[in-house]
Protein backbone atom coordinates (compact mmCIF):
# COMPACT_ATOMS: atom_id res chain seq x y z
CA UNK A 1 0.00 0.00 0.00
CA UNK A 2 0.72 3.72 -0.43
CA UNK A 3 1.60 5.85 2.44
CA UNK A 4 -1.41 7.83 1.66
CA UNK A 5 -3.66 4.13 1.43
CA UNK A 6 -1.96 3.57 5.17
CA UNK A 7 -2.83 6.44 6.36
CA UNK A 8 -6.46 6.56 5.00
CA UNK A 9 -6.66 2.61 6.11
CA UNK A 10 -5.58 3.88 9.69
CA UNK A 11 -7.77 6.54 10.44
CA UNK A 12 -10.52 4.60 8.85
CA UNK A 13 -10.35 2.14 11.09
CA UNK A 14 -10.24 4.95 14.06
CA UNK A 15 -13.44 6.40 13.34
CA UNK A 16 -15.24 2.67 12.56
CA UNK A 17 -14.02 1.92 16.33
CA UNK A 18 -15.33 4.96 16.96
CA UNK A 19 -18.34 4.30 15.21
CA UNK A 20 -18.88 1.26 16.74
CA UNK A 21 -18.24 2.17 20.15
CA UNK A 22 -20.91 4.92 19.29
CA UNK A 23 -23.79 1.99 18.63
CA UNK A 24 -22.77 -0.38 21.35
CA UNK A 25 -23.18 2.38 23.93
CA UNK A 26 -26.24 3.35 22.96
CA UNK A 27 -27.64 -0.14 22.19
CA UNK A 28 -27.65 -0.03 18.27
CA UNK A 29 -26.76 -2.15 16.06
CA UNK A 30 -23.61 -1.38 14.10
CA UNK A 31 -25.58 -2.29 10.52
CA UNK A 32 -28.21 1.12 11.93
CA UNK A 33 -25.39 3.53 10.74
CA UNK A 34 -23.89 4.06 7.48
CA UNK A 35 -20.91 6.23 7.26
CA UNK A 36 -20.33 8.53 4.32
CA UNK A 37 -16.93 10.14 3.75
CA UNK A 38 -16.77 13.63 3.26
CA UNK A 39 -14.01 14.06 0.41
CA UNK A 40 -14.33 17.73 -0.07
CA UNK A 41 -11.48 19.61 -1.29
CA UNK A 42 -9.19 16.11 -1.52
CA UNK A 43 -7.93 14.67 -5.17
CA UNK A 44 -10.09 11.74 -7.01
CA UNK A 45 -7.55 9.38 -6.12
CA UNK A 46 -8.42 9.70 -2.01
CA UNK A 47 -11.65 8.75 -3.17
CA UNK A 48 -10.81 5.60 -5.25
CA UNK A 49 -8.47 4.75 -2.22
CA UNK A 50 -10.89 5.07 0.12
CA UNK A 51 -13.59 3.04 -2.32
CA UNK A 52 -10.71 0.40 -2.45
CA UNK A 53 -10.88 -0.06 1.10
CA UNK A 54 -14.34 -0.92 1.24
CA UNK A 55 -16.21 3.00 1.63
CA UNK A 56 -19.15 2.69 -0.15
CA UNK A 57 -20.83 6.20 0.41
CA UNK A 58 -18.73 10.09 -0.44
CA UNK A 59 -19.83 13.63 -0.05
CA UNK A 60 -18.87 16.48 -1.30
CA UNK A 61 -20.24 20.45 -1.01
CA UNK A 62 -19.08 22.08 -4.16
CA UNK A 63 -19.69 21.26 -7.30
CA UNK A 64 -17.39 22.87 -8.82
CA UNK A 65 -14.69 20.65 -7.03
CA UNK A 66 -17.06 17.51 -7.04
CA UNK A 67 -18.24 17.67 -10.74
CA UNK A 68 -14.75 16.80 -12.12
CA UNK A 69 -14.10 14.55 -9.18
CA UNK A 70 -17.11 12.35 -10.00
CA UNK A 71 -16.46 11.56 -13.56
CA UNK A 72 -13.09 10.39 -12.52
CA UNK A 73 -14.72 8.16 -10.12
CA UNK A 74 -17.87 7.18 -11.96
CA UNK A 75 -16.37 3.33 -12.70
CA UNK A 76 -16.23 3.24 -8.99
CA UNK A 77 -19.25 1.47 -6.34
CA UNK A 78 -19.78 4.54 -4.55
CA UNK A 79 -23.10 6.53 -3.94
CA UNK A 80 -22.56 10.56 -3.78
CA UNK A 81 -23.69 12.91 -1.87
CA UNK A 82 -24.28 16.26 -2.24
CA UNK A 83 -24.36 18.57 1.37
CA UNK A 84 -23.06 21.93 0.46
CA UNK A 85 -25.35 25.18 -0.58
CA UNK A 86 -26.56 24.45 -4.22
CA UNK A 87 -27.29 27.34 -6.51
CA UNK A 88 -30.00 26.51 -8.81
CA UNK A 89 -27.57 27.20 -11.70
CA UNK A 90 -25.49 24.58 -10.37
CA UNK A 91 -28.58 21.66 -10.20
CA UNK A 92 -28.02 21.18 -13.64
CA UNK A 93 -23.85 19.09 -13.20
CA UNK A 94 -25.13 18.18 -9.42
CA UNK A 95 -28.02 16.30 -10.56
CA UNK A 96 -25.49 14.17 -13.17
CA UNK A 97 -23.58 12.42 -10.33
CA UNK A 98 -25.63 12.74 -7.44
CA UNK A 99 -27.53 10.03 -6.05
CA UNK A 100 -28.62 12.13 -3.04
CA UNK A 101 -28.48 15.84 -2.34
CA UNK A 102 -28.76 16.23 1.50
CA UNK A 103 -29.17 20.27 1.42
CA UNK A 104 -32.31 20.81 0.10
CA UNK A 105 -33.55 23.88 1.82
CA UNK A 106 -36.01 25.89 -0.16
CA UNK A 107 -38.76 25.49 -3.11
CA UNK A 108 -37.00 26.56 -6.10
CA UNK A 109 -34.40 24.35 -5.21
CA UNK A 110 -37.17 21.16 -5.26
CA UNK A 111 -38.88 22.87 -8.55
CA UNK A 112 -35.04 22.74 -9.99
CA UNK A 113 -34.07 19.41 -8.98
CA UNK A 114 -37.04 18.01 -10.46
CA UNK A 115 -36.74 19.23 -13.67
CA UNK A 116 -33.30 18.39 -14.38
CA UNK A 117 -33.65 14.71 -12.61
CA UNK A 118 -36.61 14.07 -14.96
CA UNK A 119 -34.42 15.23 -17.81
CA UNK A 120 -31.58 13.41 -17.10
CA UNK A 121 -33.86 10.05 -16.57
CA UNK A 122 -32.62 10.11 -12.74
CA UNK A 123 -34.32 9.80 -9.48
CA UNK A 124 -32.52 11.78 -7.21
CA UNK A 125 -32.87 11.11 -2.95
CA UNK A 126 -33.51 14.39 -1.22
CA UNK A 127 -33.03 15.19 2.41
CA UNK A 128 -34.30 18.08 3.79
CA UNK A 129 -31.71 20.35 5.37
CA UNK A 130 -33.15 21.46 8.81
CA UNK A 131 -31.47 24.82 10.50
CA UNK A 132 -31.83 24.60 14.01
CA UNK A 133 -30.36 28.31 14.24
CA UNK A 134 -32.97 29.67 12.38
CA UNK A 135 -34.03 33.18 13.21
CA UNK A 136 -37.36 34.94 11.91
CA UNK A 137 -36.58 34.72 8.31
CA UNK A 138 -37.00 31.02 9.06
CA UNK A 139 -33.44 29.88 7.31
CA UNK A 140 -29.99 29.10 8.79
CA UNK A 141 -26.72 30.84 8.84
CA UNK A 142 -25.20 27.95 6.25
CA UNK A 143 -28.55 27.19 4.81
CA UNK A 144 -31.14 24.66 6.11
CA UNK A 145 -34.66 25.77 6.78
CA UNK A 146 -36.28 25.73 10.48
CA UNK A 147 -38.24 23.52 11.56
CA UNK A 148 -41.29 24.91 11.12
CA UNK A 149 -40.55 24.47 6.88
CA UNK A 150 -40.17 20.96 6.98
CA UNK A 151 -43.73 20.55 6.06
CA UNK A 152 -44.67 22.19 3.45
CA UNK A 153 -40.86 21.72 1.73
CA UNK A 154 -41.12 17.96 2.37
CA UNK A 155 -44.60 17.79 0.15
CA UNK A 156 -43.32 19.44 -2.27
CA UNK A 157 -40.32 17.01 -2.70
CA UNK A 158 -42.57 13.97 -2.20
CA UNK A 159 -44.70 15.35 -5.31
CA UNK A 160 -42.14 15.93 -7.47
CA UNK A 161 -40.95 13.90 -10.27
CA UNK A 162 -37.96 12.29 -10.38
CA UNK A 163 -36.73 13.21 -6.26
CA UNK A 164 -37.71 10.68 -4.00
CA UNK A 165 -38.17 12.45 0.23
CA UNK A 166 -35.49 10.30 1.90
CA UNK A 167 -35.25 12.22 5.51
CA UNK A 168 -33.86 15.17 7.58
CA UNK A 169 -29.88 16.45 7.66
CA UNK A 170 -28.58 18.79 9.78
CA UNK A 171 -25.29 20.55 10.98
CA UNK A 172 -24.95 21.42 14.81
CA UNK A 173 -26.05 24.75 15.03
CA UNK A 174 -23.21 26.93 16.53
CA UNK A 175 -25.21 29.42 17.43
CA UNK A 176 -28.53 30.07 19.47
CA UNK A 177 -30.09 27.68 21.60
CA UNK A 178 -28.22 24.42 20.52
CA UNK A 179 -24.69 26.21 20.32
CA UNK A 180 -22.00 23.75 22.47
CA UNK A 181 -25.40 20.93 22.88
CA UNK A 182 -24.86 18.82 19.60
CA UNK A 183 -26.81 15.67 21.09
CA UNK A 184 -29.60 17.88 22.18
CA UNK A 185 -29.64 19.67 18.71
CA UNK A 186 -29.43 15.77 17.03
CA UNK A 187 -31.97 15.02 19.57
CA UNK A 188 -34.70 17.28 18.02
CA UNK A 189 -33.54 15.80 14.92
CA UNK A 190 -34.70 12.59 15.64
CA UNK A 191 -38.25 14.12 16.73
CA UNK A 192 -38.87 16.13 13.80
CA UNK A 193 -37.57 13.15 11.88
CA UNK A 194 -40.72 11.24 13.89
CA UNK A 195 -43.14 13.62 13.25
CA UNK A 196 -42.07 13.43 9.71
CA UNK A 197 -42.52 9.49 9.15
CA UNK A 198 -46.23 9.86 10.15
CA UNK A 199 -46.74 11.49 6.73
CA UNK A 200 -43.85 10.08 5.08
CA UNK A 201 -43.03 6.51 6.44
CA UNK A 202 -40.18 5.55 4.05
CA UNK A 203 -38.37 9.11 4.78
CA UNK A 204 -36.50 7.48 7.40
CA UNK A 205 -32.61 8.43 6.64
CA UNK A 206 -31.32 10.54 9.88
CA UNK A 207 -28.32 12.20 8.66
CA UNK A 208 -25.87 14.25 11.82
CA UNK A 209 -22.75 14.21 13.18
CA UNK A 210 -19.34 15.07 11.86
CA UNK A 211 -15.86 13.78 12.73
CA UNK A 212 -16.55 15.74 16.25
CA UNK A 213 -19.61 14.90 17.44
CA UNK A 214 -20.01 11.27 15.56
CA UNK A 215 -20.55 10.19 18.73
CA UNK A 216 -23.41 12.52 19.95
CA UNK A 217 -24.94 11.83 16.78
CA UNK A 218 -25.56 7.64 17.09
CA UNK A 219 -26.54 8.55 20.52
CA UNK A 220 -29.21 10.37 19.39
CA UNK A 221 -29.96 7.70 16.25
CA UNK A 222 -28.96 9.27 13.20
CA UNK A 223 -28.68 6.58 10.31
CA UNK A 224 -26.43 8.21 8.01
CA UNK A 225 -22.82 10.39 9.43
CA UNK A 226 -20.80 12.27 7.45
CA UNK A 227 -17.04 12.16 8.60
CA UNK A 228 -14.51 14.17 6.83
CA UNK A 229 -11.37 15.18 8.66
CA UNK A 230 -11.09 12.44 11.03
CA UNK A 231 -10.64 10.25 7.51
CA UNK A 232 -8.95 12.44 5.48
CA UNK A 233 -6.82 14.56 7.36
CA UNK A 234 -7.14 18.83 7.68
CA UNK A 235 -8.55 19.84 4.57
CA UNK A 236 -5.92 21.51 2.08
CA UNK A 237 -8.19 24.61 2.31
CA UNK A 238 -11.58 25.85 3.32
CA UNK A 239 -13.96 23.52 2.18
C1 LIG B 1 -17.39 19.28 5.71
C2 LIG B 1 -18.68 18.74 6.12
C3 LIG B 1 -18.76 17.60 6.95
C4 LIG B 1 -17.54 16.88 7.50
O1 LIG B 1 -16.91 17.67 8.49
P1 LIG B 1 -15.63 17.13 9.29
O2 LIG B 1 -15.60 18.00 10.49
O3 LIG B 1 -14.46 17.34 8.40
O4 LIG B 1 -15.86 15.72 9.60
C5 LIG B 1 -20.02 17.11 7.26
N1 LIG B 1 -21.14 17.70 6.81
C6 LIG B 1 -21.11 18.79 6.01
C7 LIG B 1 -22.39 19.40 5.57
C8 LIG B 1 -19.88 19.35 5.66
O5 LIG B 1 -19.87 20.45 4.88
Amino acid sequence: MTDRKDELAGNLAKVEERIEAACAAAGRGREEVTLIVVTKTHPASDVRMLAELGVRHVAENRDQDAAPKAAECADLPLGWHFVGQLQTNKVRSVVGYADFVQSVDRSKLVTALSKEAVRAGREVGCLIQVALDAGVSGRGERGGVGPGGIDELAGRVADAPGLRLDGLMTVAPLTGEYAGREQAAFERLMDLSTDLRRAHPAANMVSAGMSADLEQAVAAGATHVRVGTAVLGVRPRLG
